[in-house]
């Protein structure tokens, strides 16, 4: 039910009711006060203008004013205030003098007031705070009526905010509060609430079951103005759900026969929209336009930002069924505009719904919610241990996984820093590889600061080892030249197996007549090792070969390594067994 329907319902009725005489005031006044709050009535739904001028009229009657006249001059005052769009205002009127009203009957029409006010102005919390302070106020109540408008602005509100489980709720008390007196069209409004929520929120079967005893109820209780509204809405339906023909036929119908109040309503410019998209499905785009037109020009005069966005976009239609694609356009832009107007405060709305949901519920339902929330706490707190559980596990797993991915890092390096030894050591004799010991000693050669040298040494006459004593013993004895060898080396020194039975020593930072001395050294231990562990005695001997860069006009690498070469061969030439150094022919 739309909020002015209610405002209209209630006020004819209220101020229908309420025509308690003051005694205690002068009797004209009196009089006169009655009779212009009762023309105010009356008034109120045809023109505000002019309502607002009687209601000048009374104020001057103001110190003669009851209790009840001053609650009631307040109450129509912001109605008026309602109906001129004046929001501001109104909200400023009644809650400046809503303290003095005590009468809970009227208060709550007073926070109605208000609700409806900030809803216009957009403050939705504050519309949520002051409907939530007007259903607290509910068990107060003693007027039927009261209540229902409490309720129905609730419903309102909360269909707006999309809240249909609440709305709902509430509908459900219209219902249990209409039970109290059988001949008030609280029940029918109730049913009709739950028929539109049931629309609203998709349910349309639901809704459909329920509509044949809305309207039973309503006319049995004689709420025309419930029971149209009822009939647009089966019209409505009828037309979504694709039955033009039926849908059209009642629709128009319900319209010729629409009663005043209905005529203001947003429900007459839905059916006009369902109008214009029945005829515009069945092809007659003349009537179609018609509708649509006159859908459009209502959802505006009510502000109806919702219903001007889909009427847009029906027109839109409509225009480009006529191929008048430049109006289909414009429509259609002005359709997003809306749309994006009904986005923007359709998530205010929900925003303050959340804010607000929590902290002003109903207090009869506070315990309830307690309990819920409780519930939740409980569920949470679950949620939360098996969320530890599941962190815990996953701590667990991921640790595992870094452990297992350590290790294997750990293996990988390790594997990899042996290929790196296998691939840079001679396997017999565990000295470099030839490959190594020429990249090691070149690199040397780049980083020295001072001198450096380089001895080549060839065992004697190997092959007769080999011939006489066999591969292994020849093997034996390279694998003990280079562990006599490697003895006398110092840390920094290279030491490489160049080839079958050639070695090489790299000598960074080192004179020549120390590497000559290491040289001569090694001759001598390799002169001395004993061969009798190989189960054959026999003597040993190498040549040597020794070159130092920087002298004798050695300046690269290469150079001196081919130096050390020459000088070696000058050994085998001179007998073996001795060393050489090399020296630059002049
Ligand atoms: P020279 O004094 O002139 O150097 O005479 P040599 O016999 O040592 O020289 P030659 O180059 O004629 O012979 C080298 C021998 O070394 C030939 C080869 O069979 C042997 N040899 C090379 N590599 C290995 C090895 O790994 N193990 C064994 N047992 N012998 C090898
Ligand atoms: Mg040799
Ligand atoms: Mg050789």
């Amino acid at each position: 039910m739309n909020f002015r329907h209610i405002k209209n319902l209630v006020l004819a009725i209220l101020l229908a009711a309420g025509s308690a005489v003051p005694l205690h005031v002068h009797a004209r006044d009196a009089k006169a006060a009655e009779d212009l709050f009762t023309q105010a009535g009356k008034e109120i739904k045809i023109s505000p203008e002019k309502t607002a001028e009687t209601l000048a009229k009374l104020e001057e009657l103001r110190p003669s004013f009851t209790t009840v006249q001053r609650d009631r001059h307040l109450l129509l005052s912001a109605s008026v205030l309602g109906y001129r769009g004046r929001h501001k205002e109104r909200v400023e009127l009644v809650r400046a003098n809503i303290d003095q009203v005590v009468d809970p009957d009227y208060r709550v029409r007073l926070l109605y007031q208000l609700s409806a006010g900030y809803t216009q102005l957009g403050e939705y919390e504050n519309a949520l705070v002051a409907m939530n302070q007007g259903i607290l106020l509910l068990p107060k109540l003693t007027n039927q009526i009261a209540k229902m408008d409490t309720l129905q602005a609730a419903i309102t509100l909360h269909n707006s905010l999309r809240a249909y489980d609440e709305a709902h709720a509430y509908s459900e008390r219209l219902v249990e509060i209409g039970k109290e007196d059988e001949h008030t069209s609280v029940t029918c409004v109730g049913f009709a609430d739950q028929v539109e929520i049931n629309l609203l929120r998709g349910e349309r079967q639901r809704a459909r079951s329920m509509l044949p005893d809305a309207i039973k109820i309503c006319e049995e209780r004689g709420a025309t103005v419930i029971v149209q509204i009822l009939r647009s809405l089966a019209a409505i339906d009828l037309i979504d759900s694709g039955n033009y023909l039926q849908g059209k036929g009642a629709g128009i119908q319900l319209l010729s026969e629409f009663l005043e109040v209905n005529k203001s309503s947003d429900y007459r410019t839905q059916l006009e929209e369902a109008l214009a998209r029945a005829f515009l499905n069945t092809g007659n785009l003349e009537q179609a336009e018609r509708y649509g037109l006159l859908a459009y020009q209502h959802a505006k005069s009510g502000n109806a930002v919702q219903l001007m966005e889909k009427t847009a976009e029906t027109m839109a239609g409509i225009k480009r069924a006529q191929t008048q694609f430049g109006a289909a356009l414009e429509y259609y832009e002005a359709a997003l505009v809306l749309k994006n107007r009904v986005l923007d405060d359709q998530l205010h709305k929900n925003l303050a719904f959340q804010r607000v949901k929590f902290d002003t519920q109903d207090k009869s339902n506070q315990l309830n919610l307690l309990e819920q929330k409780n519930k939740i706490l409980a569920v949470e707190r679950e949620l939360e241990k098996k969320n530890n559980q599941n962190l815990l596990l996953a701590i667990a797993l991921v640790a595992a996984i870094l452990v297992l991915l350590t290790l294997w890092l750990i293996k990988t390096l390790q594997q990899k820093n042996q290929f790196k030894e296998y691939s840079q050591t001679d396997g017999l004799t565990q000295a470099s590889n030839r490959m190594h010991f020429m990249v090691s000693a070149n690199e040397a050669f780049k980083m020295r600061s001072g001198s450096m040298s380089i001895i080549l040494f060839d065992m004697d006459l190997f092959k007769n080892i080999n011939d006489s004593y066999g591969h292994a013993t020849g093997d034996w004895v390279l694998k003990s030249v280079s562990e006599t060898v490697k003895t006398h080396l110092r840390k920094v020194d290279l030491f490489g197996r160049l080839g079958g039975e050639e070695f090489g020593i790299c000598m960074p930072e080192s004179t020549q007549a120390s590497a000559l001395q290491l040289a001569e050294r090694c001759r001598m231990a390799i002169a001395m090792i004993d061969t009798a562990p190989s189960g054959h005695v026999f003597a040993l001997s190498a040549s040597f070969g020794v070159a130092t860069v920087d002298s004798n006009g050695l300046t690269s690498f290469e150079s001196t390594l081919e130096a050390a070469d020459r000088a070696l061969y000058s050994s085998k030439a001179e007998g073996r067994n001795c060393v050489n150094v090399f020296r630059q022919v002049a």
